[in-house]
């Protein structure tokens, strides 16, 4: 089944390379140039009339139209659907980025982005995609790590590592949402409790000692990245 892409970008130049590199991976794209145009399309074609499943797969979603705020969109989306969305935009300040990300976008690309860092991030938000969380998911192995959930295993090159309950649920909600960003609050509440979500010190103290732990050069973290001043990703286990 190709997998359907609503696309709204106002630039024109940025929206065919976009659309053509979503055209060659074998995505169906649909373009929306402006906030009434992508309400529009994205209203009409809301359900399927035979399968009653949503029109479209994901959303890119560009934040400075002519006719208002991306993020406008991103709440009508939210309402109704779990489609995921990821937002492309040139605003890089940190608090637009966890802005976002709380209100439910899926991932942010800053522009200038590569095609190649879209595509991947367009596979891990559809492989998310409805399950934000993925209770189901108990393993994960890249570089040498093994993480076995359910089993409340970790190893490293073979070696069986330590850790303590802190650690292993912080590790546990990054393994859960591998690839995507999780925000310092989201992982705070999950963790520790909605009341530690100012708490970000916790953060930095526990992600140092998960990094000494699972990282081959802690310093210069491979697995567990830091998204500055947002908060942690998992690198995706297929990348
Ligand atoms: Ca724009």
């Amino acid at each position: 089944m190709t997998l359907r892409v609503l696309l709204v970008e106002d630039d024109r130049e940025l929206r065919a390379t976009l659309r053509e590199a979503l055209l060659l991976e074998g995505y169906q794209a649909v373009t929306a140039v402006s906030l009434a145009e992508a309400n529009t399309i994205f209203g009409q074609t809301q359900l399927d009339s035979n399968t009653r499943a949503p029109m479209f797969d994901l959303v890119l979603l560009d934040l400075g139209l002519p006719d208002g705020d991306g993020e406008e969109f991103l709440s009508t989306v939210r309402r109704r659907h779990s489609t995921p969305v990821i937002v492309i935009s040139a605003r890089d300040t940190d608090r637009q980025k966890i802005g976002l990300l709380d209100a439910g976008a899926d991932d942010y690309l800053v522009k200038p982005f590569s095609v190649g860092e879209m595509l991947a991030r367009i596979r891990v938000a559809l492989r998310h995609k409805g399950n934000p969380l993925r209770a189901s998911v108990t393993h994960y192995e890249k570089a040498g790590v093994h993480i076995d959930l359910a089993d409340h295993r970790v190893s490293r090159d073979g070696q069986s590592i330590h850790l303590t309950p802190t650690e292993f649920n912080l590790l546990a909600r990054l393994v859960r949402s591998a690839g995507q960003v999780v925000t310092h609050r989201q992982l705070l509440a999950d963790v520790w409790g909605q009341e530690f979500i100012e708490h970000t010190h916790y953060l930095r103290l526990y992600m140092g000692q998960l990094r000494a732990k699972l990282e081959a050069t802690p310093a210069e973290p491979q697995l567990l990245l830091t998204e500055p001043g947002i908060g942690y990703r998992l690198l995706d286990a297929d990348a």
